[in-house]
């Protein structure tokens, strides 16, 4: 996500390190290298020029600072341009005053829509909210089916046009009035909204339309459906990886639909992704999510300090922190604590647990892109092979009770029969059992410390 972009900027800052005060010159070269790789990175036009002009005005003019140097003052004036060109504050969902709260989401076909219906619908879930589905894409074959399997993995409910049809853990999917207009998608969104008040479901988020590029008809069917449901928020979801056209289609959707936020969906794609940049500084819209990959959990609110500092590598560590939480329940974290102080009463058993829950955290490579200082880390991390954690997992599943919990007792005729049961070799499971020592001791070390040795950018 912004990888070249985030080389680029982060090699310009490199230049300035070491200088006492900064020149013209050295203003002039570092603006000039921010513009190429903003450039490059599709960021549009008018916002980069927009960027540039105030880096470099207030680059000039920096009072000299007794605490930053002027490189690291550069890297102030950067991050807090780039936070502002995201939007500024983290924007929170709207959530009516009187329920339930309705979002419509616009947007091209295939930008990711119908995914991400799923991902918030279980975002809103996760949070104590009873949501519903609504199925008002009837252009698309299958897209109201796509939507009941959504749905179903976000184990929320669905409001689909087709009685008999059904998906999900209800059976709301029956409008009531008989088969009066399922053809007509103004219908379908209003009966579902309809549907959602009379069920008293808090929110309800209704999939609409797309096309493959932008035309009439959409905009006009997205435009009447808005009018007929009135919703609290309106969110356009733009395919990161559609480069500079990103720009041209939320322009067109803003000036006929309109909406309140924006969604950036597939970012986790290698794209270059600055025009997405660009679309909250040009629509004067806030980007609230980011969607992350085809599974149902990959969703981030979008907080433009933290996408500045990530993109800056300055590291994301606050997400970190909230993933993190989300997969350990704190009492599982606590006594996983206490086990790990007391080097014998740690076990396979834990180290399984703990791994399935780094898997519950989300796409590994993703996660550790939001570590300070992976930038530099890329190549290793792309290396990084995932398989790994099965690998590891089978052969404690080889392991009997009594050597999980016992892993001194493992010699080498057992070493040998794990390696056979899990399908691997014996000195994968050497490899294995001493990594499993050294974790005992390194995690001991952090506990008694009470903080993460050498770990680069974190606080204490
Ligand atoms: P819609 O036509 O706007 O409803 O788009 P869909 O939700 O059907 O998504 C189109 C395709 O993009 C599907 O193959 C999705 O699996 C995929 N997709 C959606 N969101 C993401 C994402 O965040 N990351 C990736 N990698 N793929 C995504």
């Amino acid at each position: 996500m912004f990888n070249s972009l985030s080389d680029r900027l982060t090699a310009t800052f490199k230049n300035l390190r070491g200088k006492g005060r900064l020149s013209e010159s050295d203003v002039n070269a570092t603006v000039r290298d921010i513009r190429l790789a903003l450039i490059d990175a599709d960021v549009a036009t008018p916002v980069v020029r927009e960027f540039t002009g105030r880096v470099r005005e207030r680059a000039t003019g920096a009072e000299v600072s007794a605490a930053l140097n002027p490189a690291q003052q550069v890297v102030k004036i950067v991050n807090e341009e780039l936070v502002s060109i995201l939007g500024g504050e983290t924007r929170q969902l709207a959530l009516a005053k009187r329920p339930p709260t309705v979002i419509m989401l616009a947007g091209l076909q295939g930008s990711g829509k119908t995914t991400f219906a799923g991902k918030l619908a279980r975002l809103l879930r996760d949070q104590g909210h009873f949501p519903v589905l609504v199925a008002a894409d009837l252009q698309r074959p299958n897209a109201v089916t796509q939507l009941q399997v959504v749905g179903d993995r976000a184990k929320v409910p669905v409001f689909a046009p087709e009685p008999g049809n059904v998906g999900g853990h209800d059976s709301a999917t029956d409008f009531g009035e008989g088969t009066r207009s399922f053809g007509d998608p103004v219908w379908v969104a209003q009966a579902g909204v309809g549907q959602a008040k009379v069920r008293q479901y808090d929110v309800v988020i209704v999939d609409t339309a797309g096309r493959l590029a932008v035309d009439e008809n959409l905009m006009q069917q997205a435009a009447d459906i808005r009018a007929a449901i009135q919703p609290d928020e309106v969110l356009f979801v733009i395919d990161a990886m559609i480069g500079q056209a990103a720009i041209e289609t939320a322009l067109a959707f803003q000036k006929s639909v309109d909406f309140t936020g924006v969604v950036l969906s597939k970012l986790d794609g290698d794209a270059r992704g600055g025009a997405a940049l660009s679309v909250a500084s040009v629509t004067g819209r806030p980007i609230m999510y980011a969607s992350t990959g085809e599974q149902v959990k990959d969703i981030e609110v979008f907080h433009p300090d933290r996408m500045a500092s990530r993109i800056l590598d300055m590291g994301d560590v606050l997400t970190l922190i909230e993933q993190a939480e989300k997969a350990f329940d704190k009492q599982q974290a606590a006594e996983m604590a206490r086990k790990l102080m007391d080097e014998e009463d740690f076990t396979f058993d834990d180290f399984l647990q703990q791994m399935a829950a780094i898997k519950k955290m989300g796409n590994l490579k993703s996660l550790l892109g939001m570590m300070p200082g992976m930038a530099g880390m890329r190549d290793q991390l792309n290396a990084l092979d995932e398989r790994e954690f099965d690998r590891v997992e089978a052969m404690v599943q080889s392991m009997t009770p009594y050597e999980r919990t016992h892993p001194k007792a493992i010699n080498g005729s057992r070493r040998s029969r794990i390696a056979g049961g899990s399908g691997v070799t014996v000195s994968e499971v050497n490899s294995l059992l001493e990594r499993f020592t050294q974790a005992q001791k390194m995690m001991r070390q952090m506990t008694r410390g009470g903080g993460m040795p050498g770990m680069p950018g974190m606080p204490g």
